[in-house]
């Protein structure tokens, strides 16, 4: 006897005995959302790939790494440097905290680092050379895809190592060396010709010398902006960048106790952070805007007031002398723009760094025809060539954001675009497809789990060395965090739509990229299948008349 005595109970399977006939004004199709993450990856990652690989643990962690390499040649780099756009986009992050995409990263990467994976190339030779002009990351991230893609790349790097603003911008207490060394000597490992010390001076001449048919150039932005500030002659006065370079020589600079620190973007935070570690007792960022305005990420500048970095808003400096510097107060205008007051006070400096940003030294093109420079950048198409018939150009030279994650993407896309061209075509990168919104998300079926906290060295160890702050994630703590994917806009196999569909009218297919299939001749187009599917991989179509 059923409880339910005023209910008609079913049999499972009984109503495929009812076919829908041609009633139905609406199906359900199985869909392949593009997840947000994805799409904000400057580096075109495919993140909910590799984090649902990575679910797996185990085996899954080098396939979950081989699914990053596609696209980024840098882990472990981009685990630590990366301001991860992708955790700003995360659809996690309007349900509780974004998936920790950038620890899960940094783990992978440093497991490739550690177990010694390597990537074989596959492709045919195709007899065809190509000059790379930079060895930083996305010079290194261009040859890397060249070679995968059969052509013989060579990088002229003017400096005495690779890496560049990785190596001599970017301090070590956030990018340890031989994390940077190791993913660098990987690429090189694949049979990327390279030269040191090698400046081009005049990119057509090197290219006819050595036979190149074609040339990618990244060279980035390494000349420190100056303002004009009156000094006396004993005033000490240094870029951000000079300083930062002399970090990877033999002799530490010296600043003094007092520094200060002219600017507001990372570069500025990076530069108050090495003077502590180098033993200023007063480090102070005198910055002319309000912290809105200011630049610099909110860790950076997080990290730096842990660190005993103090901050002067609203402030210019008007004149530097020995000992100290006068600033003067600034003003918000009802538009919002500093402007000056008049008003002056003096602050003791023992030296002065100017952090304002850095120009392209874009001497090596000079005379090259078709070539178009704008405010101190490089013009070049949507597949980064510039105005000259097989001369590509990416990273800070160009007109783009300025990070590892973008000129690494750049020396990807640049790789494919190379590619298409000297066989004769271009480059089309496939369309991107619907995104997966968190409105297509049914959130109801996902398990409430914190996001992860990077352990960070203790403030007191850090202000003494260059040792890293911020660590990775331990192996459970990254199977964690890496289930915390809500999978958007890709179905993961949760039988949710096979067990709700009232008519059976789902089939299990079970191969992977096909899991399941619709039976048109039981749907009737009710949609439950799709309001209950968790990741938003199934939509509803017009029939088709
Ligand atoms: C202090 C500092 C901190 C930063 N921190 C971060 C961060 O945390 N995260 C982040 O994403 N980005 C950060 N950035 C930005 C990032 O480093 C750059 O956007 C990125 O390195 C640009 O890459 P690139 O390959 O275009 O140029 P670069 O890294 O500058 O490399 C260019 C290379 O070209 C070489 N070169 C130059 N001229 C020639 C020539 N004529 N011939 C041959 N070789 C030449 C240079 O020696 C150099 O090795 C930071 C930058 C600075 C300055
Ligand atoms: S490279 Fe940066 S944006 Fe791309 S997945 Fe990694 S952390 Fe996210
Ligand atoms: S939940 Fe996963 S797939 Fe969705 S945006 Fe975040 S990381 Fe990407």
């Amino acid at each position: 006897m059923s409880d339910k005595p005023f209910a008609i109970t079913l049999d499972v399977g009984s109503s495929r005995a009812n076919k829908t006939g041609s009633w139905r004004t609406e199906r359900a199709v199985y869909v392949d959302r593009l997840p947000p993450c994805n799409n904000a990856c400057p580096a075109g990652e495919n993140i909910q790939q590799w984090l649902y690989d990575a679910e797996e643990g185990g085996e899954g962690y080098e396939r979950a790494w081989r699914q990053i390499m596609e696209d980024n040649p840098f882990p472990a780099i981009m685990g630590r440097v990366c301001y991860h756009p992708c955790e700003s986009a995360c659809n996690r992050g309007q349900l509780d905290e974004s998936v920790g995409i950038n620890s899960v990263e940094r783990f992978l990467g440093d497991a490739g680092i550690d177990n010694g994976w390597t990537v074989d190339v596959t492709a045919d030779p195709s007899g065809k050379r190509v000059l790379v002009v930079g060895a930083g990351p996305s010079g290194l991230a261009a040859a890397y895809q060249l070679t995968r893609l059969g052509h013989a790349a060579e990088i002229h790097e003017a400096g005495p190592m690779v890496g560049g603003m990785m190596r001599f911008g970017i301090p070590q207490y956030r990018l340890p060396r031989d994390v940077l060394d190791a993913e660098a000597q990987r690429i090189l490992g694949m049979g990327v010709g390279l030269k040191l010390n090698t400046k081009v001076t005049d990119i057509r001449a090197t290219m006819q010398e050595g036979g190149f048919d074609a040339a990618f150039i990244a060279v980035g932005a390494h000349i420190g902006k100056r303002a004009y500030i009156p000094a006396g002659e004993a005033a000490h006065i240094l870029d951000a960048v000079t300083l930062l370079r002399s970090m990877e020589g033999e002799e530490r600079p010296l600043l003094g106790r007092r520094v200060v620190v002219y600017g507001g973007g990372d570069t500025a935070m990076d530069a108050a952070r090495t003077a502590k570690r180098l033993g200023a007792t007063d480090a102070v960022v005198v910055y002319r805007r309000t912290r809105e305005a200011m630049p610099a990420h909110d860790f950076e500048l997080e990290e730096a007031a842990e660190e005993g970095v103090m901050m002067k808003w609203l402030s210019t400096i008007r004149q530097a002398e020995e000992g100290k510097l006068v600033l003067e107060r600034m003003e918000l205008d009802e538009t919002g723009f500093p402007q000056p007051t008049g008003e002056l006070e003096e602050l003791e400096a023992d030296s002065l760094v100017l952090a304002l940003g850095q120009d392209s030294d874009l001497s090596l093109l000079d005379g090259v025809p078709g070539l178009e420079v704008a405010d101190g950048v490089v013009e070049v198409g949507p597949d980064l060539m510039t105005g000259y018939d097989g001369i590509f150009a990416g990273g800070d030279m160009v007109p783009a954001e300025r990070s590892v994650t973008v000129a690494a993407g750049h020396g990807k896309r640049a790789a494919r675009s190379i590619d298409a061209w000297l066989r004769g075509g271009r480059y089309e990168p496939a369309p991107k497809g619907e995104l997966a919104t968190f409105d297509t998300l049914n959130t109801w079926y996902y398990a409430d789990a914190p996001r992860t906290v990077r352990p960070k060295l203790e403030v007191a160890r850090r202000t003494g060395t260059f040792d890293e702050v911020v660590a990775g994630l331990d192996p459970s703590t990254a199977l964690y965090e890496a289930r915390r994917c809500l999978s958007c806009g890709s179905c993961f196999s949760c039988d949710n739509c096979y067990g709700v569909c009232p008519d059976n009218a789902v089939i299990k297919l079970g191969e992977p990229g096909e899991l399941y299939e619709i039976d048109l001749d039981y749907c009737k187009g009710c949609g439950i299948c799709v309001a209950e599917c968790p990741s938003g991989a199934i939509k509803m179509v017009p029939e088709r008349i």
